[in-house]
């Protein structure tokens, strides 16, 4: 049985992954419409990958026992400024999902819920990635703003990404 703290804290965070793959899925379209098809293939893949986190948290809180209860989802962004502004952007939302995480981790530690500690530590790991590579492409976007055949290779190189194939909880 979780606690209704964490219950709470673990809806949240189903509707906030929710959101995420609605952010991802904004920022594609955008990509998509400055015709960088590539950077649009990566963060649908990236959606994608919200989808799954979201799914996998909606299981865990019924194994649990617990009620799922999905909250609104908030109008995404629909423009940016460039696409350096868009990854600032990525990485900047990434860091508050750690955040996020990281304060369910606590909260399962303080009322001892050794499960939800564990479930929470799968998603810090998964954190430490979703950090680096988006931190990665925004290194990467930073060099090759000003010059078309490098963000032309950039968009190719980011085009192979494919979306996870592999359900929730299998994809480690
Ligand atoms: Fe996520």
């Amino acid at each position: 049985m979780l606690s209704k703290t964490i219950e709470k804290a673990l809806n949240d965070q189903i509707t906030f992954e929710f959101y995420s793959e609605y952010l991802y899925l904004a920022m594609a379209a955008y990509c998509d419409s400055i015709d960088l098809g590539g950077f649009a293939n990566w963060l649908v893949a990236q959606a994608e990958e919200e989808h799954s986190h979201a799914l996998r948290l909606f299981k865990y809180v019924q194994d649990r026992e617990g009620r799922v209860i999905l909250g609104a989802l908030e109008q995404p962004q629909s423009d940016f400024e460039d696409i350096v502004a868009l990854f600032e952007q990525v990485l900047h939302h990434e860091r508050k999902v750690t955040a996020r995480i990281t304060e369910i981790y606590e909260l399962a530690v303080k009322e001892k819920d050794y499960p939800t500690q564990i479930e929470m530590e799968w998603f810090i790991k998964e954190q430490v990635e979703e950090e680096k590579s988006a931190s990665d492409i925004l290194k990467q976007v930073k060099w090759v703003k000003d010059n078309p055949m490098g963000l032309l290779m950039l968009d190719q190189q980011l085009a192979q990404r494919q979306p996870s194939a592999l359900p929730a909880g299998e994809n480690e």
